[in-house]
């Protein structure tokens, strides 16, 4: 079997990519490979979908805007057959929190969030007070407020990129990569576990957390490992006004979702691997008293369900890795490392590897310092402030 083009992982990254090399019309045939088409344990169906342009990095705010201009549109983009892709893309807003020395950290990050035209708001506490009645706010130095910010269905943007991808051709292949053979130069084939192989002119990493074990099969280290971490859903009593998505620096995060909330305290001191096993302890030790500290009301929450999902975490500085294997074979490109940022930035990543294979180099945004050069030269390019 021979593909012009291969992408290891067919969930929302791995569809994001495969969609936009199809659109382009240049790039031949082009096969997903992707063992489990229900994507039970993959990261994006069990992600709470928050966009926001609240980053430090421009490379960062520019993919989030990009994204969002994509997201608005997505029903009718991702239209097949006439059928919108719906995503119940809520423009609800985002909210940063901070304390003390940390505000000057927000600060300097709305003043380069607005130079490239974000809108956000500082509001100080009293401000956020009178913004968002329910939240205590008497811990809060500075807040950021980007309202036309929000949060996606993960799911049905995945679906969406994935049914349109098929209408343009691209073929997905429920197979799971062994290995990735090279040549002197550059990769030949993708070997499959059920056995066959495929060869291929230019394959594509886009398997999250598991991506590293991929890449080793090819001699290619990407500092990526899995992190577990637990979200929940919530009901909660009646008269919280419309909240955002609100995150802090203490790791809280929550939004509202149907007629509750979804929610959790992300642990980056959680050891890598995976993890599907629910802590049942972890709620009503770490979360619940988070919640009721940010939102006293929610003392009288319900909890519903708890469910985990990896991080994609890149040790190096936390962001993502995209473009080709610098000094390594150069038709093997990765698009990893999304920790919490996959869904926000899939449209973004989906056109810059789409850009980079068909024109050899970024077109639309410049994301170089994204590549894995830093890898090679050791040199973190981390987010200030909240992750
Ligand atoms: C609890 C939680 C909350 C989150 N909240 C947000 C948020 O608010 N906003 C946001 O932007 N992001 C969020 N994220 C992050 C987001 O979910 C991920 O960054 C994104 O889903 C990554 O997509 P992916 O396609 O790279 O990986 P995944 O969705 O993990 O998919 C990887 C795919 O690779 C496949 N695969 C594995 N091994 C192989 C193999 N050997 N061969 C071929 N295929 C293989 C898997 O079957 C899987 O389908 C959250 C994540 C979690 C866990």
């Amino acid at each position: 079997m021979r593909y012009d083009i291969v992408v290891v992982g067919g969930a929302i990254i791995g569809s994001s990519i495969a969609y936009h090399l199809a659109r382009d019309g240049r790039a031949g045939a082009i096969a997903v490979i992707e063992p489990d088409p229900t994507y039970e344990w993959a990261a994006t169906p069990r992600a709470t979908g928050g966009v926001r342009q609240l980053f430090s990095l421009p490379e960062n705010i520019r993919m989030s805007q990009a994204s969002l201009a994509f997201y608005l549109d997505f029903a009718t983009t991702m239209a097949v057959d006439g059928a919108p892709a719906e995503i119940d893309f809520r423009r609800q807003g985002y909210l940063f929190l901070t304390g003390g020395d940390d505000a000057a950290v927000l600060e300097a990050n709305w003043r380069t969030q607005t130079a490239l035209g974000a809108r956000v708001e500082l509001l100080d506490a009293a401000a956020l007070k009178r913004r968002f009645p329910s939240l205590r706010v008497d811990d809060v130095a500075l807040a950021a407020l980007s309202p036309d910010d929000g949060w996606l269905d993960p799911y049905g943007a995945l679906m969406g990129f994935r049914r349109k991808a098929r209408s343009l051709g691209v073929a997905y292949l429920a197979e799971r990569v062994a290995a990735i053979e090279a040549g002197r130069r550059s990769v030949e084939r993708v070997r499959l576990a059920s056995g066959g192989a495929i060869e291929a002119s230019a394959v594509v990493i886009a398997a999250g957390a598991w991506s590293a074990e991929i890449a080793a099969t090819a001699g290619m280290r990407l500092p990526v490992e899995p992190m577990s971490r637990m979200q929940h859903y919530f009901d909660v009593p009646a008269g919280i006004e419309p909240l955002p998505l609100i995150r802090d620096l203490a790791g809280l995060g929550m939004r509202p979702e149907g007629k509750g909330f979804i929610g959790g305290v992300a642990d980056w001191s959680v050891p890598a691997g995976f993890d599907f096993e629910v802590d049942h302890g972890y709620f009503e030790r770490t979360v619940w008293p988070r919640l009721a500290h940010r939102v006293p009301a929610l003392e009288t929450l319900k909890l519903g369900r708890t469910w985990r999902g990896h991080y994609a975490r890149n040790t190096l500085d936390g962001n993502m890795i995209i473009g080709p294997w610098t000094g390594g074979l150069a038709n093997l490109y990765v698009a990893v490392g999304f920790s919490g940022h996959g869904i926000m930035h899939a449209p973004a990543v989906g056109r810059a590897i789409a850009e980079l294979v068909l024109d050899g180099g970024f077109r639309s945004l410049d994301l170089a310092p994204l590549s894995y050069r830093r890898v090679v030269e050791g040199k973190a390019y981390a987010e200030k402030g909240i992750k």
